[in-house]
């Protein structure tokens, strides 16, 4: 059980992304705006303190947005605050993403002592043509600066987000990111199909025939290069996009997998808290207003009944290459995934997407690329 914390703020959006963030503006007002926010952040971790009670929560994840935009005290200083607010276990994961551009050392030292043990670097790709296509404000020479400062602060688990598929992006410009990408040791690695979501530039330009994504057999193929080189490097494909060294899963993705509870915090932010999943409105002025009343607004939220969450807990563990073991699932939900799903389970081994062995349902390799095929077979 964990902590998610969305920061909602970025130097200029990404021509791909479709997540909550704004783009500030001038130094002092964003200064303004980041220590509201903070505030309010502090204020809804005091809400959601007595909603949960005390079970421990073993994660903290800092997402973006840019959380490596705001002022590292101040983020720090927050930090701090939800650590002593809420009731975190002893050394708890704590992750903060970042933008390769937006960090230094003397930042990365005073998160490190505010608690960040592990960050989680947007890269995307090492070819600058590709970055600025999909319109990152970093280039591939920043990354490595970037991963020697975070050394150099003490933070040594390092997760790099790479992306395939991307307009214009070659095979062999797949394999040299990935190459690169190993060179700097990190401990985790996430290689990420792209995904055109409608509404952004990415997706207009490339309806239009402006742009073209490779097609659907090289996307294949850049995926099936990334499985076997790092599995080569001595990465284990733990989960559909990641990878890692031994020791080195993301401790904090693993309770989505495992369809956990966490506290979701920040404009926009998802949380599923006692039975209720809901979503933040994805809206900074309105976040901030809401906290000024003490009260959240959600833009949904909803009850899970125990049939939904049962689905929902197969179909996101399908995604872990381990599977979904028959007797962890029983012992949560005092029945058989076999006398739920049976029939589904048996179609999909027949189709080959899926083995049964020692007591785990897992994918096949042929099941890994038809995943949406796997997972939409637990929805009853
Ligand atoms: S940095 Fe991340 S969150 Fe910000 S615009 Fe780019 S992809 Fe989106």
């Amino acid at each position: 059980m964990g902590v998610y914390v969305h920061i909602p703020f970025c130097a200029q959006k990404c021509n791909y992304c479709d997540f909550h963030s704004v783009v500030v503006g001038d130094e002092e007002s964003f200064l303004a705006v980041a220590d509201n926010y903070l505030l309010s952040l502090r204020q809804e971790a005091l809400y959601y303190r007595e909603k949960w009670g005390n079970r421990p929560l073993r994660t903290l994840f800092i997402g973006g947005g840019t959380p490596s935009l705001l002022p590292p005290d101040k983020l720090g200083a927050a930090l701090l605050f939800l650590k002593e607010t809420l009731p975190f276990s002893q050394e708890p994961e704590i992750t903060m993403e970042a933008n390769p551009h937006s960090l230094t050392l003397e930042g990365a030292e005073i998160l490190r002592k505010a608690g960040v043990n592990r960050v989680s670097l947007g890269v995307q790709a090492f070819q600058d043509e590709l970055l600025a296509v999909i319109g990152r404000i970093h280039r591939a020479g920043d990354v490595a600066g970037s991963v020697a400062a975070l050394r150099g602060a003490g933070i040594t688990n390092i997760n790099l987000d790479l992306i395939f598929g991307l307009p214009g992006q070659t095979e062999n410009d797949w394999a040299e990111t990935l190459e690169s990408a190993l060179a700097l040791q990190p401990s985790h690695l996430s290689c990420y199909g792209l995904i055109l979501e409608e509404g952004t530039p990415l997706e207009r330009w490339v309806s239009t025939g402006l742009l073209e994504v490779p097609s659907d057999d090289e996307q294949a193929t850049m995926y099936e290069r990334a499985s076997s080189i790092l599995k080569a490097a001595g990465y284990e494909h733990y989960e559909i996009s990641n990878f890692c060294r031994p020791g080195f899963r993301s401790q904090h993705n693993l309770l989505y997998w495992k369809n956990e509870p966490f506290i979701g915090l920040g404009s926009g932010a998802t949380g599923y808290v006692k039975g209720l999943r809901y979503k933040n409105a994805p809206d900074v002025q309105d976040y901030l207003a809401t906290w000024k009343q003490g009260t959240p607004y959600y833009a949904e939220s909803a009850l899970v009944p125990l049939e939904q969450e049962m689905d929902e807990t197969m179909m996101v563990g399908m995604r872990l290459l381990e599977g979904v073991k028959e007797a962890w699932f029983r012992r949560r939900y005092q029945v058989s995934y076999w006398d739920l799903y049976g029939e589904a389970i048996r179609d999909l081994l027949k189709r080959g997407l899926v083995d049964y062995s020692e007591g785990y349902l897992q994918v096949t390799e042929r099941g890994l690329f038809l995943e949406n095929q796997v997972s939409s077979a637990f929805l009853r």
